[in-house]
């Protein structure tokens, strides 16, 4: 046999599992929007105990979900484990083909999906539709890669370097993005042939669930599994001697524990983490046209983004009337329950997030800061915050250096592309950034010497599913998306192939 037509996709068993194995039940079961469960080995799982999130917007107890106990977490692993080799032994086609489906059935729930992540995670009706859109884009977009096989012909034997399935993976998933984020895991899992558990964020736990139940129609039982829990069972899950890969996203603090937690079996880890992205601003641009996009990306999903805009770095010549414009442009965006007409930012996503981020706003009048607009939260019932920003605080306060993750930003200045640079590289994290500036060769320039893994020049946010994302310094470690994104559920083989018999 030669040695090309032994590598395929990196499997050379010729098994199978018959993608629509016992999935008959669930391609004719509409999805309910009443009840939750855990998905384990393809089956719908209840538990004993069970919980409530809560709609941020109203405080009222959103549908009730499971709590895994241990037990539940050694099932679906055994499952996953289970699930494996048959589900690594499709042909790649066939697992991007059933990737594919999954993306279609996502995009034909879409109305369902968006209106209830406006009521378990709080933001607005039409941007909780874009995250569904995105989602399936990002499905569509991971699907789409072939992973390489590379051949290199050595006179009596060819080398193949060749990437093959690492094993069981979970994904670790938080709650500002719970349904574009678990889909970036599944997709790229699944396709590479790894069986994935999702663990959904305890406050955010329902669409997940939601999300992997849709997912029972397209993947055979243990391929794709979900369990919701409380603050045990991440802790589970990466202890757990079965999963060879963790892909994690959420704050710098969790990922430190989840990279300990893993390293006792040397689990592959990615670590998408926390980030606190400047924009910087020079003293040539439109001033009102780019004070109005920096209100956006500073306060889109009431600033509970990764790589939001989290400085505002300015030069010093132009501060004053790019404040002007920033105030303007933020007084425009509308707070409230993500149903009303023209709601810009929905409240904060849960009561810690929430008293997390109104401890910045204690810190105004503690440290004598000046208010450019905001300051003053509504009060009442929901978790509203007022989107606030703060003209020159100290450069060593708490607002400066960490990650609220919330509406409130700090407005800086710099004199000289130098110093802009140094103070956007002054910090931990490396996330995103973004420079600004009608003068493309300066841009650029700037752009080269910052320490992050995704600048932007003249916008922030732009975000294409086939090109690869993560975080420089404790931001991260490796990437999603792209064909590096594939690669990150992968092990790297090389074979050396002879070609003729001895
Ligand atoms: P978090 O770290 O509190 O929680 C994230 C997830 O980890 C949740 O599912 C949580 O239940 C789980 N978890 C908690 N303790 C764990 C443990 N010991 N072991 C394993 N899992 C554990 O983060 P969050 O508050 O949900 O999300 C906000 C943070 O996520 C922000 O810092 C934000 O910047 C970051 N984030 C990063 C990206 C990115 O792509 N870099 C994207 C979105 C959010």
């Amino acid at each position: 046999m030669s040695p090309s037509a032994v590598i395929s996709d990196g499997h050379t068993a010729s098994g199978t599992t018959g993608l629509n194995n016992g999935r008959s039940d669930f391609k004719h079961a509409p999805l309910t929007w009443t009840n939750f469960s855990n998905i384990i080995d393809g089956k719908l799982e209840t538990t004993k105990e069970t919980r409530c999130g809560i709609n941020p917007a109203t405080e009222q107890s959103n549908p009730s979900v499971p709590i895994a106990s241990k037990d539940d977490v050694d099932k679906a692993m055994s499952a996953a484990q289970k699930a494996f080799k048959p589900w690594a032994a499709e042909p790649y086609a066939a697992r991007q083909k059933a990737v594919l489906a999954f993306a279609d059935g996502l995009e034909a729930e879409k109305e369902a999906f968006s209106k209830f992540l406006t009521q378990e995670q709080g933001k607005p009706i039409q941007f909780a539709r874009m995250e569904i859109d995105i989602a399936v884009a990002w499905i569509r977009a991971t699907a789409s890669f072939e992973l390489p096989v590379e051949k290199t012909d050595a006179g009596d034997k060819e080398i193949v370097v060749r990437y093959t399935p690492l094993g069981v993976a979970v994904g670790i998933v938080p709650w500002n993005f719970p349904i574009l984020l678990a889909v970036g895991k599944i997709a790229a899992a699944v396709v590479t042939g790894n069986p994935i558990i999702i663990k959904p964020s305890p406050f955010t736990p329902a669409g997940g669930l939601k999300l992997v139940e849709l997912g029972q129609r397209y993947f055979p039982p243990g391929v794709l599994q979900a369990l919701s829990g409380d603050d045990n069972l991440g802790i589970w899950l990466t202890a757990h001697p079965i999963p060879a890969k963790i892909s994690f996203t959420g704050s710098t603090a969790t990922g430190k524990k989840v990279m300990e937690s893993a390293s006792k079996t040397l689990k592959r880890v990615t670590l998408e983490l926390g980030g606190k992205d400047p924009a910087i601003i020079c003293d040539d641009i439109d001033i009102d046209d780019v004070a109005s996009k920096i209100a956006t990306f500073a306060f889109l999903n009431s600033g509970q983004i990764c790589f939001a805009i989290k400085r505002i770095l300015v030069h010093e010549k132009i501060i004053d009337e790019f404040r002007n414009a920033l105030v303007k442009h933020t007084k425009l965006l509308k707070v409230g329950e993500g149903n009303e007409e023209g709601v810009f930012l929905g409240p904060i996503q849960n009561s810690m997030q929430f008293e997390k981020v109104k401890g910045f706003f204690a810190d105004i009048e503690k440290e004598g800061m000046t208010v450019a607009v905001g300051g003053k939260n509504p009060g009442g019932k929901g978790y509203f915050i007022t989107p606030t920003i703060i003209d020159r605080p100290a450069e060593d306060s708490r607002l400066v250096l960490e990650e609220p993750f919330g509406p409130i930003v700090p407005l800086l200045s710099f004199a000289n592309d130098e110093e802009a640079i140094d103070k956007a590289n002054n910090t931990f994290y490396g996330l995103g950034a973004s420079v600004w500036s009608k003068d493309i060769k300066r841009t650029n320039n700037i752009a080269q010497q910052i320490e992050a893994g995704t600048v932007w020049v003249n916008c922030h946010f732009e975000m294409y599913p086939n090109i690869p994302f993560g975080g420089h310094k404790q931001s991260g470690i490796g990437v999603e998306q792209g064909l590096a994104g594939l690669k990150s559920y992968c092990n790297s083989q090389t074979l050396y192939l002879r070609k003729s018999n001895l």
